[in-house]
This record gives structure tokens, C-alpha cells and sequence, in this order.
């Protein structure tokens, strides 16, 4: 996780830290919480197993268990986890549609 020292008037990343005193710390003494604001970037898990380098968002799998962060690229091709229980449905054929011959 990361926190970023953002200038609120250009919107540009400043500082960036790891743990959030710091960056509290940073603002405080170097700048002033008038001007610049912290935000917190977590980064996608993806980072640790094919270097991805986007911002993360939380997921849930079907149970709603949090699977951790990751982006919209990772999420949709290399997320390893379930994203539904009906997913078979799509690929399967599976379902409810009725043929077309009944
Ligand atoms: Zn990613």
C-alpha cells in the first residue's frame, strides 16, 4: 500500500510513502493539509505475480470473501479466483434456455 503527498491545485503526486505516518508527517512539516491531501493507492495483486503495476480495487469471490485488490485488466483475464457460481452457465451452455425444437 501506498500513500501519495497529492498538491491539491496541479493534482500532482508529490511524495509518495509507505506507512501513512509518514506521509501525515510529510505533509505536516514539508507542506500543510490546506494545500495537499493523502490519498491511499493500493496496488493490484497482480503486481506480485505478473508485475502489474495498476491500482487495485477490492474484489469478493461468490461466498463474498475479499480476494484482495486488483485492477480491471487482472480482474478480467488472470483473476484465479471465482467471480460467480453461475459463471459455467456462459461457457457451458448450461441453463435454462429451451431448444429451439421442443
Ligand atoms: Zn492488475
Amino acid at each position: 500500500m501506498e500513500y501519495q503527498v497529492i498538491n491539491n491545485k496541479t493534482n500532482k503526486v508529490e511524495q509518495v510513502f509507505y506507512t501513512q505516518e509518514d506521509a501525515m508527517e510529510c505533509v505536516d512539516f514539508d507542506y500543510s493539509f490546506a494545500t495537499h491531501s493523502i490519498i491511499e493507492v493500493i496496488s493490484c495483486r497482480g503486481y506480485h505475480r505478473f508485475g502489474c503495476e495498476n491500482e487495485g480495487h477490492e474484489r469478493h469471490d461468490w461466498y463474498g470473501i475479499s480476494t484482495g485488490h486488483w485492477c480491471d485488466e487482472c480482474y478480467e483475464s488472470k483473476y484465479p479466483y471465482k467471480k460467480s457460481r453461475y459463471a459455467t452457465e456462459e461457457y457451458d451452455g448450461y441453463g435454462e434456455r429451451l431448444s429451439d425444437d421442443y
